[in-house]
Parts: structure tokens; sequence; C-alpha cells
């Protein structure tokens, strides 16, 4: 595979909460990786991109999604979008569970052999590149410790949130989650009201108790707990705090200042939970980032390091950062045209939307301009002489 040199970057974000923005202006790409992070003199190759100035940012992940199978959701009976996602800059989905498939079973059995074949199909199937992490089996009453170890065993990593099923009582949640633990799923709970007919209100006792690695949507999904419980379930537990596009815009901000307050925005990632009764969002990570600068006054790159890193640290996934060896998933972006700040960063803390003028996953370009974001001020060229392959 060629080399490829990005040169000209204005901004660069890392992704990781540790170092959010790196003091570069070029990167190189070899094998699909990032091999160098630097200045442009250092590097040689034989495709040549010039990013003529705009940011670029890991490719974000989105952590909470609802697929069903292939580029189709029958929530909203909308095709692509996975595709339409990574014109918004996610190129990396993870599920909470697939359940809106029609006719979704409920049985041990039945669920498993969903997980199973979610899991691989979604494995085998990318597109424009996105990765998308699904077979998040939702648990039910009745399932035992086996069938978690089997689902594990056959290759299923997540468990999808519980509470979306028929588990509510704080015992029954506690059980579940250790014998996840013990097979090394990584788990989310449901928080706040029930979500989809045959859901539960998981109140903070109970996702308190569960310890689960990630609480899914403090903010509601899409109805929140009180902002006081909610301050209580994230002073309760010391794993992950989901804060999701779908639900609750004003406790979106209350998480904020409490995990800003307590010093731990290293325990905040983001999510659409989307497809769902309120749509899908192609856009939706960059607008919760959007929504979190501009009216919680979040730094843009702590705000990418929560849609990157932490999400990556928190799922034990290789995604969402740039760095020596990682996956070159880039997205470049600028403020838009017109917009009030001058650079993305800007453009982010004045709750615009930045513009995407390139998408590359594993190192190949996947778009130019987004058919999705408005158009981007400055955006990448490709130098004649390229080889792209
Ligand atoms: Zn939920």
């Amino acid at each position: 595979m060629a080399r490829i040199l990005v040169k000209g970057l204005g901004l660069v974000f890392s992704g990781d909460f540790a170092q959010p923005r790196l003091d570069a202006d070029a990167i190189l790409i070899e094998g699909g990786k990032i091999a160098g992070i630097g200045t442009a003199k250092d590097f040689e190759a034989e495709t040549t991109i010039d990013a003529q100035g705009c940011a670029v940012m890991p490719g974000l992940i989105d952590n909470h999604v609802h697929p069903a199978f292939g580029d189709w959701t029958p929530r909203q009976n909308q095709l692509g979008f996975i595709e339409a996602m990574v014109h918004g800059g996610t190129t990396t989905l993870i599920s909470a569970g697939e359940v809106h498939l029609p006719g979704r079973p409920k049985d041990a059995v039945g669920v498993k052999a969903l997980a199973i074949a979610a899991q691989r199909c979604f494995a085998a199937f990318r597109p424009m590149g996105a990765r998308v992490l699904a077979g998040a089996p939702v648990p039910e009453r009745g399932f035992r410790e086996s069938d978690y170890q089997e689902m594990a065993a056959c290759g299923v990593t997540l468990l999808g949130e519980i509470g979306l099923g028929t588990l509510k009582e704080a015992n029954e949640v506690v059980e579940t989650m250790g014998w996840a633990r013990k097979a090394g799923l990584n788990a989310m709970i449901h928080c706040g009201g029930p979500s989809i007919a045959g859901s539960n209100l998981m109140q903070a006792e109970v996702v308190i108790a569960a310890d689960a690695d990630i609480v899914a949507h403090i903010n509601g999904g899409p109805t929140s707990l009180p902002a006081a419980e909610l301050t209580k379930v994230i002073a309760g537990t010391k794993r992950a705090i989901e804060v999701v596009h779908n639900g609750n815009p004003r406790n979106a901000i209350h998480a904020l200042k409490v995990l800003t307050e307590m010093g731990r925005l290293d325990r905040l990632v983001l999510g659409t939970d989307s497809p769902a009764g309120s749509g899908v969002q192609p856009l939706g990570v960059m607008r919760t980032i959007s929504l979190l600068c501009s009216l919680g006054g979040l730094d843009p790159a702590i705000a990418i390091a929560a849609a990157g890193g932490n999400t990556a640290r928190w799922r034990n996934i290789e995604a969402g950062v740039i760095k020596l060896g990682a996956p070159a998933d880039l997205v470049f972006l600028d403020a838009p045209i017109g917009g009030a700040g001058s650079d993305a960063s800007e453009a982010f803390t004045h709750g615009e939307l930045p513009g995407i003028g390139m998408v590359m996953v594993d190192g190949e370009v996947k778009t130019m301009r987004s058919r999705n974001t408005p158009p981007a001020a400055r955006i990448p060229v490709i130098l004649p002489g390229a080889v792209l392959s």
C-alpha cells in the first residue's frame, strides 16, 4: 500500500483525553495506519494530500446505536443511515442492542442466535468503511450464566442495555452484570424512563448497584431522570457516563457540569441513541459536541476526546485516536462557510456544525466534501500524481 502524506494541517485534535491537541502539521499513513505525526519535511510518500489549513480529528465513535441488519433501520424504515453517519464524521458505531429487529427473539436460544448473527454480519459488512460493532444481546429474566459464557465463546463482546428487556430489580441486574463481567462482555445499563414498549424505568439506585461499564444516556433515552437523581448516579458510579443526542439537552449540560466539577471528564462518552423514535441523525455526534461546547463551555478538543479515545478506552477497542499505529480514520473539518468562527474549534464553540471536507477510514479516502454537513471553508486537495491504493 502506498504511503500517504497529509500536510498543511491546521488544528490537530488527537482524541486522546490526556493530550487532546497535537503540535503537528503533517500525518504520514502507511498500510492504513498512522505511521508518523509531525512536520511534512520529515516524511516521504507516494501520495500527498494538502489539507489547506483545515483541522483533522479522529473518526468519531458513536457509543450508542441500535442497528438491525445491513444499512437499514426498521425503526424509521430508512436505508443508508450508516453511510450518512460517515458523512457526519462517525466511522465507528457500537451497538447498544439490536432491539428494533422486527419480531426480535426474547428467549435465550433466540437472543444468543441473534447476537452471534449480528456480530458476524457486521464484522463482514462495512458501509463506506464504517466499523459497526454489533451483537449486543439484551438480557432477559431466566437467562443463565452459561448463556453469557456461550455467547462470549462465540465471539460476542458486548451486552446490550440492561433494562430494555425484562430485568429491572437491583438483585437480578447485579447478578447479570457479574455474569457478563466474568464472561468478558462489555455492558451498558439503560438509565431513566422507559424508551420502547416493554422496557423499564431504571432508577438511580438500580443503575448504581449494577456497576455497568457504561451508564447509557445519563440525559435520558429519551426520558431523563430528574437532575438531582442524575447527580446521584454520577457520584455513585465510577465508570463511563454517556451523553446522547436523542436525550434531554438540559440534563446533558447538567451531567457535563457534574463531571467537570468532579474533575472526571475522562468518564464522558458520547452517542446518538439512534435509530430511535426521535429519528436518525447523520450529524448526531457532532451536534452533541456542538451542544456541549456552545452551551456547556466544554473545550472542543475534550469533547472530541469524549467521542474518541474515552469511548475506545471504556469499550476496550482500537479507534477514535490519532496516534502512532492507530487505524488512519481521519476526519478533515473546518468552519462552515458563513459561520461565526474561523476554524472548526470556534465553530463548535459558537454552536455551529463544522463542514467536513474529507473522511478517511483505514487510510482510504471514503468521501471528499460531506453530503451532509454545511460546506467547509477549507477542504483538503489530493495533489496530482497520487497513488491512493
Ligand atoms: Zn436506553
